[in-house]
């Protein structure tokens, strides 16, 4: 898939995308019945230290397009496609899937973090918490706290 397929759309988790989708198409009568199976790699902001992360992809999703008297591409699961409708664009379809298949936490393996990012976020979470600790404003709350 072209790396561009992804800039044109306000996708802000997913920054490049090197993707293969295979389409497995069975058509009837009444239906189409599309299985998608997507693999490859995107390039997303890794959630603890901030860098690029390439993020493995593999997954299948199944749509079913059924023939209706108004097209209706509102669900992801299952389409409504007028008699009219001679092709069908598939793209937003990845999108998401695309997006489903994206972990919650987007991070680097343990250890291939940015290490001099980390190391500042430590440092920086370390003094946030002494300040706390030796504010003598918070000392006589608990104070207070204690006594009541
Ligand atoms: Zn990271």
């Amino acid at each position: 898939m072209e790396p561009s397929f992804f800039d044109d759309e306000m996708l802000d988790d997913i920054q490049e995308a090197n993707l293969k989708v295979n389409l497995a198409l069975h058509k009837n009568e009444r239906m189409l019945n599309l299985d998608f199976h997507l693999f490859g790699k995107a390039k997303c902001v890794c959630d603890r230290c901030g860098d690029d992360v390439w993020l493995d992809i593999d997954s299948n999703h199944n749509l079913i397009a059924r023939f209706a008297q108004e097209t209706n591409m509102t669900d992801d699961e299952v389409i409504f496609l007028s008699p009219a409708e001679y092709q069908l664009d598939i793209r937003q379809f990845i999108f998401e899937y695309t997006l489903l298949s994206l972990p919650v936490k987007k991070v680097h393996p343990k250890g291939e973090c940015n290490d001099q990012v980390l190391e500042y976020l430590t440092q920086k979470s370390d003094d946030e918490i002494e300040t706390t600790e030796t504010d003598p404003r918070w000392e006589a709350l608990g104070k207070l706290n204690k006594n009541a």
